[in-house]
């Protein structure tokens, strides 16, 4: 066969000659939406990178954005990697002295930047001696900053591709904000094939005839995928900038149309509280992609039935490009009783092909207990960024830190994060079926349970949880959800009621501020 090389500049390429005229719509930072088309934006990325070829960027070369998911960062992205550049995409939540550490690390030379988050990109200038210079995207009031429609302007489009397959195109850092920094460098072919892989019928399923909501950020491992699926099928698609409150959101989804959207569970959670406050429906979106951690069944059960989504969950890493599993249904739980179907389908799902997983328990093999999850496969990290050591074992399994048990349906269901598991009496308790089930208490918004250090068990559950605003249920109501559903010893020690969870950079609940707030709320005689 003929040698083509699985880059991704063919997928804007593609997009452009075939699905030229579809729109790609952005809302800007005083909420009005700007509508380009594909060919548009290729053309702009197109003479985007030449400018940054002007600039000295080469092949392998890092540039950093530092921006929300708009049109103009999307031109960006390909912009850079269509060249052969890395772009290193950074996450404006983070402060300055840890994205200046992570932009260090990546040895990073150029930082295009959202014009809402300039002073933190001149911060990050000021303080990392590897960036060398400013780009502000699209338009800037002031004449002495580079901003890209100025530089765009006076260049013809370059020409794209022309390297091989396993050259890098995306850099993402996992996690900032402790330890070393750790980097995930996702080759051309990697991103690819996780876009045919994402496209398919189970997993999101998109056709031309989509229209794409990626909630989820660009800067949160490759928005999952879609800034590559969306075009490579010819999807319209919207990009929500800044504002993910449920009211724009909502706003968004029924004036554009939008019928496939993804995001966490707390942003899915804001949506259809919104929508349900204010009795609206979520209008014309059909199916919702709910992933990045762990969903309750009751806010699953409230996208299905309340609001009628086809909903998928799915689990991911930043490692796996980030793709490992998802659910929809198959033949055999199709043919399952009710509950018993929900129960399956409401797990993070199974691995599509080229997604290998295997749960290793310390019991017999092949059974369903829980165990380490490990993974493997095309879109799989090899080695942390600058790393010398692997990062799977001899067999180039990952150790993903997530507990998880498969069952007879070969659904995945992730029980735990290893550092979340409560471990009491030298027995674990899993906090995620905890946290399922007090949320399943009509007051509960949003449920953590933690591990609280205890003298005698080691550590015990604490329940966190915020309420309704106004609820008055008590400790007992709550336990009470819980009990007789898991063994006596499972049930938290105490709760705790809080007015906000602290949610993380990405926007999941932050377990382990948690973790180290309450860590002595038992006491000593606990
Ligand atoms: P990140 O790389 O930031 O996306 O985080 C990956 C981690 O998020 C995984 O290792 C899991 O612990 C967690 N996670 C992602 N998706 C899910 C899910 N659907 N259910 C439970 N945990 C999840």
């Amino acid at each position: 066969m003929l040698s083509w090389p699985l880059t991704v500049n063919r997928i804007l390429e593609h997009a452009e000659r075939w699905h030229g005229n579809r729109e790609v719509i952005s809302v800007g930072a005083d909420g009005g939406i700007v509508r380009k088309t594909y060919a548009q934006c290729a053309d702009r990325a197109r003479r985007l990178s030449a400018a940054l070829s002007d600039r000295g960027v080469r092949t392998g070369d890092r540039v950093a954005t530092l921006a929300w998911n708009t049109g103009e960062h999307f031109e960006a992205w390909y912009a850079i990697m269509c060249i052969g550049a890395v772009c290193h995409t950074l996450n404006p939540r983070m402060d300055a002295p840890n994205l200046t550490r992570i932009a260090e690390h990546a040895g990073t030379r150029l930082l295009l930047v959202d014009p809402s988050l300039l002073p933190l990109a001149q911060a990050m200038h000021a303080a990392c001696p590897t960036i060398e210079e400013i780009w502000v995207l699209g338009h800037s009031g002031d004449r002495t900053l580079n901003a890209t429609d100025a530089l765009i302007g006076e260049q013809q489009p370059a020409a794209w591709g022309g390297f091989g397959e396993e050259q890098a195109a995306g850099l993402c850092y996992t996690s900032g904000t402790a330890g070393d920094p750790k980097g995930v460098l996702y080759s051309h072919r990697a991103n690819f094939l996780h876009t045919l892989m994402v496209i398919q019928p189970d997993v999101f399923g998109l056709r031309a005839i989509d229209t794409v909501l990626p909630i989820v950020p660009m800067f949160h491992a490759n928005a999952w995928g879609l800034v590559f699926a969306a075009p490579a099928v010819g999807a319209k698609l919207v990009l929500p900038g800044r504002h993910l409150d449920g009211a724009s959101l909502l706003r968004l989804i029924g004036e554009e149309k939008v019928s496939i959207a993804a995001a966490v569970p707390t942003v899915w959670q804001g949506l259809v509280d919104h929508a349900d406050a204010n009795g609206e429906t979520l209008g014309p979106l059909a199916r919702a992609v709910v992933g990045g951690a762990a969903c309750l069944p009751s806010l699953l059960r409230r996208l299905a039935d309340e609001h009628d989504l086809d909903v998928r969950h799915a689990w991911g890493m930043t490692e796996m490009s980030p793709l490992g599993t998802i659910s929809a249904p198959t033949a055999d739980t199709l043919a399952l009783p009710e509950e018993a179907r929900r129960a399956v389908e409401g797990a993070q799902g199974r691995p599509p092909l080229g997604v290998e997983l295997r749960v290793e328990t310390a019991g017999t093999p092949g059974s369903d207990a829980a165990g380490k999850l490990k993974i493997r496969g095309f879109a799989m990290i090899e080695r942390y960024y600058g790393d010398s050591a692997p990062a799977g074992d001899d067999g180039g399994w990952f150790d993903t830190g997530d507990v998880a048990r498969i069952d007879a349906h070969g659904f995945m269901h992730i029980t735990d994060r290893e550092k979340d598991v409560v471990k009491s009496g030298g027995e674990w308790i899993s906090s995620q079926e905890l946290e399922a089930l007090a949320a399943e208490h009509c007051d509960v918004v949003h449920a953590a349970v933690v591990a609280a250090d205890s003298k005698q068990w080691g550590e015990r559950p604490l329940l966190i949880v915020q309420l309704l605003p106004g609820a008055c249920c008590s400790d007992e109501d709550l336990l009470a959800q819980i009990a007789g559903s898991v063994p006596r010893w499972w049930l938290p020690d105490a709760v705790v009621r809080v007015d906000a969870m602290p949610l993380g950079l990405t926007g999941k609940i932050d377990k382990r501020a948690l973790r180290d707030t309450y860590r002595d709320h038992l006491g000593s005689g606990a």
